[in-house]
């Protein structure tokens, strides 16, 4: 099969032939027809990820079709159109027997721990498990950009949140991760606050139902106290940055919740965090790491029902032999849209 692999970390991926996967006992080998570009690709290029063993080919954010079946899979067969969330579970620890497969201890993901969907086909392990079927009405490259950067915002908001209808949502940092979350919290009834450095980036936050926009270069924390009369109820770092990290804490009304989103890692993976305002009023703080496939079902209904459209979120379509350069470029500038490779 064709995919995009790099032998070195930090060194251009190469379009190459390699050998096509087989499915294990329990897994499915997915013809992908969309994948999405992400900064987590990026990241593990840098070599920012233990998990990745090279050779290496990246790619979490997918949807495609089931191309082959292993022997022990009862729910899938050939030609099922699905997808699969980027964190997948084994099926067997003390998280996936209580439905968090999202933090699973031997957690398997597409592109890090094995090769990933930047090729014409992935395995998928535990499927039945981890495999999500799509709505007839949903496009692939719709999938495939639910996969990572939507669902994650989608169990920020609604699961880790809790946000319900007449709260006050910040989202600080207003790119693929921050515009989903915008339009999931406002579909779930909450007053939502956009805050970003960039002014067409706060104009679609607007667009997407946020009841107020903030430039992220002046006084943040001020500008929502006012706005708030006192401090949002729940906020989100969806950038993942000291910065914005520190404006979602210190923007919280008493007994408020910090949700991290945004991934902090390299020189940012221990930042000071203003723990007097955490004690002292009672300040929740809780991470969220994308969203097990037995909760994509609430989500596609939202999507089905007209609530939602992550197809408005949706970027550039881009071929595989373009993925080397977009991937490269991912720290360079966040587009607005989800870029996605829809060409094999
Ligand atoms: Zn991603
Ligand atoms: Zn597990």
């Amino acid at each position: 099969m064709k995919a995009v692999l790099f032998e070195t970390f930090q060194e251009a991926p190469k379009v190459r032939t390699v050998a096509d996967p087989t499915p294990e006992a329990h897994g499915v080998v997915l013809k992908v027809e969309a994948t999405g570009v992400c900064r987590s690709d990026w990241h593990g290029w840098m070599g920012h990820d233990s998990d990745i063993e090279l050779p290496h080919i990246p790619g979490h954010e997918l949807a495609g079709v089931v191309e082959a079946v292993g022997k022990d899979v009862k729910n899938w067969n050939v030609g099922d159109r699905v997808t699969v969330p980027f964190i997948c579970g084994c099926g067997a620890c003390r998280e996936c027997h209580a439905g968090h497969q999202q933090v699973c201890l031997h957690q398997e993901q597409p592109g890090f721990t094995h090769w990933g969907s930047f090729a014409e086909y992935v395995p998928i392990h535990q499927a039945d498990l981890n495999v999500v079927a799509l709505p007839e009405s949903m496009d692939f490259a719709t999938a495939a950009s639910l996969g990572c950067r939507f669902a994650t915002s989608f169990r920020a908001v609604i699961d880790q949140g809790k946000v319900s209808a007449g709260q006050w949502l910040v989202v600080h940092g207003c790119g693929g991760v921050g515009l989903s979350a915008v339009m999931i919290a406002t579909a779930a009834g909450a007053n939502v606050i956009g805050v970003d450095l960039d002014p067409a980036k706060l104009a679609l936050a607007k667009d997407l139902g946020a009841v107020a926009v903030i430039d992220g270069s002046g006084d943040v924390v001020e500008a929502i106290k006012d706005i708030t009369k006192g401090g949002a109820h729940v906020s989100l770092d969806a950038l993942g940055h000291p910065i914005t990290m520190t404006n979602s804490i210190l923007c919280l009304r008493p007994r408020g919740k910090h949700i991290q989103v945004g991934l902090m890692l390299g020189e940012h993976a221990a930042p000071t965090v203003p723990m007097p305002k955490i004690v002292g009023q009672e300040i929740e703080l809780l991470g969220s790491h994308g969203m097990q496939a037995h909760r994509y079902g609430a989500m596609l209904d939202m999507v089905e029902s007209g609530k939602l459209d992550p197809a408005r979120l949706v970027g550039d379509k881009i071929s595989l032999d373009a993925a080397p350069e977009a991937l490269m470029n991912m720290d360079k500038f966040q587009s607005i849209g989800a870029t996605v490779i829809t060409s094999f």
